[in-house]
C-alpha cells in the first residue's frame, strides 16, 4: 500500500511560553511512500523525523495538509483504525509476559469480529515470531532475552496485526554497534520478505544509507532532498545534505572559480565549464583524493591511518574549513613512504560546489565538476 503525504504541516506551541509563538515541527511535507518499499527519514536531532511518523500513525493530529493510505483518507482516522504496526526506540514489553503473550498482545485486544479465534491468534503469533527468528524464545520473560532479541519481540508484535504499513522509529538505538547491524539487517530482510510498505526514522545517516529504498534528509521541519541512497550522497542538493551524509565526512574548503577553473589557494584545481566567477565552497569526498606525484593539489600530510583495506591520509591545507581533512586512499598493500607534501590529484565526481548559501552549483560537465 502506498502512502501519500499532502502537504502536511505540524506547528505546535512554543515550549518556553515567555517566548511564545509556534514551533513549526514540520513544514509543508509532500512525499508518496510507494508500495512495499523502505523509506529512511533522515535528519538531525529535532528535524521533525518523529513528528512526520507520528501523524502518519495518527498519534499526532497535523495542522494542515492529508495523509492517504492507498486512496483512503486516513487524516482524520485513530491509530487502531489505520492498520499500521509501530516500533518505537525503547521497546516496552511487558515484562510479565512471555515472549508468546507479548506478541498475543495485539491480537486479544482486537474487537468484535475481527478477533481472530483462540488457533488462529496462536498460529499468527507463532508465524511472526518464525519471521523474526524468535520461535524458539515463546517461553521467555523479556528480561531472559538480549537487547536483539527483545527488539525483535517488538517487531513480531508490529506485524502481528498484519499492517498495511510499518512505522519504526529509531528502532535500533539502544542496541550496541554489533546488533544494530545485524538487526537492521535482519529489518530490511523482514521487510522484503513482508513487503510491507515501511518508514524508518533514524538520525544514524550510515544506517538509514544501507537499509533504505530511497531517503529523505530532513532539516528543522523542511524537507531538503529525496532520493536513491547513492543518488543523494553523488549529488547532494546543499552543503547541508553534503555534510550530512558520509562517513568520514565530505571535506570542506574555502575556493574560487575563475574563468571556469576552479582554485583552492593559488593552485588551479579542476575545469568546471558554465560556473560563474565567485567564490566557492569546496568539498571533496574522502575518496575523491588520488595521490599522484605532479597532482595539482599540494597538502601537508601529518599521519596515515591503515583501516583494513584502504589507508587514511589526515592531512591539512590552509584553505580547509577544519584543522585536518582525511583522504581514503585504496591500499596496493605495499608499505607507503609518507613525505611531508603528497600532492593529489581530484576526480571530478567527487568533488562539489557550493555557492555562499550553500546552494549547490552545477556546471555543465553533467553536474561532475
Ligand atoms: P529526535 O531525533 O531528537 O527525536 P526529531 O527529528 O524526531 O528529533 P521531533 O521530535 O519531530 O524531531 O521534533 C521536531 C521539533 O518539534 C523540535 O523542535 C521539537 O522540540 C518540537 N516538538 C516536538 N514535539 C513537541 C511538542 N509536543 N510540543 C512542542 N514542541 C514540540
Amino acid at each position: 500500500m502506498n502512502v501519500t503525504l499532502q502537504n502536511l504541516t505540524k506547528k505546535f506551541p512554543n515550549r518556553n511560553k515567555k517566548a511564545g509563538g509556534e514551533v513549526t515541527a514540520v513544514n509543508d511535507f509532500t512525499f508518496e511512500v510507494p508500495d512495499g518499499q523502505l523509506i529512511g527519514l533522515l535528519g538531525p536531532s529535532g528535524c521533525g523525523k518523529s513528528t512526520t511518523l507520528y501523524m502518519i500513525c495518527g498519534l499526532q493530529a497535523p495542522t494542515s495538509g492529508r495523509i492517504f493510505f492507498g486512496d483512503r483518507d486516513v487524516t482524520d482516522l485513530p491509530t487502531e483504525n489505520r492498520g499500521v504496526g509501530l516500533v518505537f526506540q525503547n521497546y516496552a514489553l511487558y515484562p510479565h509476559m512471555t515472549v508468546l503473550q507479548n506478541i498475543l498482545f495485539p491480537l486479544e485486544n482486537l474487537k468484535g469480529k475481527d478477533r481472530p479465534g483462540k488457533e488462529e491468534m496462536r498460529r499468527r503469533a507463532v508465524e511472526a515470531a518464525r519471521l523474526v527468528q524468535i520461535d524458539s524464545l515463546l517461553d521467555r520473560k523479556p528480561s531472559e532475552l538480549s537487547g536483539g532479541q527483545q527488539q525483535r519481540v517488538a517487531i513480531a508484535r508490529a506485524l502481528v496485526k498484519m499492517p498495511g504499513v510499518l512505522l519504526l522509529d529509531e528502532p535500533l538505538s539502544n542496541l550496541d554497534a554489533r546488533l544494530r547491524l545485524q538487526t537492521r539487517e535482519e529489518i530490511r530482510r523482514i521487510q522484503r520478505q513482508t513487503g510491507i510498505t515501511t518508514v524508518f526514522v533514524t538520525h544514524d545517516q550510515e544506517e538509514a544509507m544501507s537499509i533504505s529504498d530511497q531517503i529523505v534528509v530532513m532539516k528543522e521541519g523542511v524537507v531538503q532532498q529525496t532520493g536513491k541512497p547513492q543518488e543523494v550522497y553523488d549529488n547532494p542538493c546543499n552543503l547541508f545534505v553534503a555534510t550530512f551524509l558520509g562517513t568520514p565526512p565530505i571535506n570542506l574548503f574555502d575556493g574560487r572559480v575563475e574563468k571556469e577553473t576552479l582554485y583552492i589557494g593559488g593552485e588551479a584545481l579542476l575545469p568546471v565549464p558554465g560556473i560563474a566567477d565567485q567564490a566557492v565552497t569546496v568539498g571533496i569526498r574522502p575518496e575523491g583524493f588520488v595521490p599522484e606525484e605532479q597532482g595539482p593539489f599540494s597538502c601537508r600530510l601529518l599521519r596515515t591511518e591503515i583501516m583494513g583495506r584502504d589507508v587514511s591520509f589526515v592531512c591539512t591545507n590552509d584553505a580547509c574549513r577544519k584543522e585536518t581533512f582525511r583522504a581514503i586512499i585504496q591500499s596496493d598493500g605495499t608499505e607507503q613512504s609518507h613525505p611531508e607534501t603528497v600532492r593529489f590529484r581530484l576526480k571530478p565526481g567527487k568533488v562539489l560546489l557550493f555557492d555562499e548559501n550553500g546552494s549547490r552549483l552545477r556546471g555543465t560537465n553533467h553536474g561532475k565538476e
